[in-house]
């Protein structure tokens, strides 16, 4: 195996300091730095939708006794906790040195890229040591994409802004937001805007005011429209957050408007009056 030696002049793309969320588009923001010997890692999260999230790990050479330790355990942590980070333990200093990039690219899958020196076969090799416990990998190209398959298949990952936008006119103008709940607004809060434009299921629930939103990416959640609440990570981590004015999830956004528009029972559990 040899370096081919006439690397020319042209920079790596991704030593550039941004990188994007493969969600939502949003910038990442630096939120952690690992470092041991021969490797640092670099995690990037989103500070939007905060599911995105990227490790960029600068490997070289072997790691101590002690650094080996804590890939395993976070290689067996990644099993039941897939992270940008758990995952990143798995490209170890058996595989060649380099920046190796994990992205989080849906709420349960990651898409792992390696260096340029590495072969068919330490892809390969690495696919084979990432298909442990309920974790999925195939190799795609010449980057790995690992699954969570303890979440239901993720054919269609949540679709970013700029994605579906909901075509409600046959003719192909766009329709007003005046009168279209569901038009998207150029000064919509990029919430609202996903809202309106990501695939989502919603259903009435037997209790009153009770939601159920199913999102692209497979994840269920259950929003309360009169208590206004809902169980996904944004509305937690973020909008019931007391230190930031309160705010709504894009399921609480996108209840708000499939109600407006008629489409699910009010939250009385009456039928919208057509
Ligand atoms: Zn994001
Ligand atoms: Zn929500």
């Amino acid at each position: 195996m040899s370096v081919d030696e006439s690397t020319s002049a042209s920079p790596e793309t991704d030593q550039q300091p941004t990188h994007q969320c493969a969600i939502c588009e949003t910038s990442l923001e630096q939120s952690s730095q690992h470092l041991a010997d021969n490797r640092e890692t670099l995690v990037y999260s989103c500070p939007d939708c905060r599911i995105g999230a990227k490790a960029v790990v600068q490997q070289s050479g072997a790691s101590s006794e002690r650094c080996q330790r804590r890939f395993d355990s976070a290689q067996a942590d990644a099993v039941t906790n897939p992270s940008v980070y758990t995952l990143a333990a798995f490209a170890t200093d058996e595989f060649p040195d380099g920046q190796y990039h994990v992205t989080r690219i849906g709420e349960h899958t990651f898409e792992i890229s390696l260096p340029e020196s590495a072969t068919q076969w330490d892809i390969l090799r690495l696919v084979d040591r990432l298909s442990v416990g309920s974790l999925s990998a195939v190799a795609e190209n010449r980057c790995i994409v690992v699954r969570d398959t303890r979440w239901p298949d993720t054919s269609t990952e949540p679709v970013p802004d700029g994605g579906i936008i909901q075509a409600r006119i046959a003719d192909g103008t766009v329709p007003d937001p005046a009168d279209d709940p569901f038009a998207v607004a150029d000064d919509d809060k990029p919430r609202t805007k996903r809202a309106k434009r990501e695939e989502m299921d919603v259903s009435f629930h037997q209790k009153p005011g009770v939601y159920e939103v199913h999102s692209a990416s497979g994840s269920y959640y259950e929003v309360d429209v009169i208590a206004e609440t809902c169980t996904c990570p944004d509305f937690k981590q973020t909008c019931s957050d007391p230190d930031t004015p309160i705010d709504k999830c894009k399921h609480l956004r996108r209840v708000a408007l499939e109600i407006e528009a008629g489409t699910v029972p009010r939250p009385d559990g009456k039928l919208p009056d057509k």
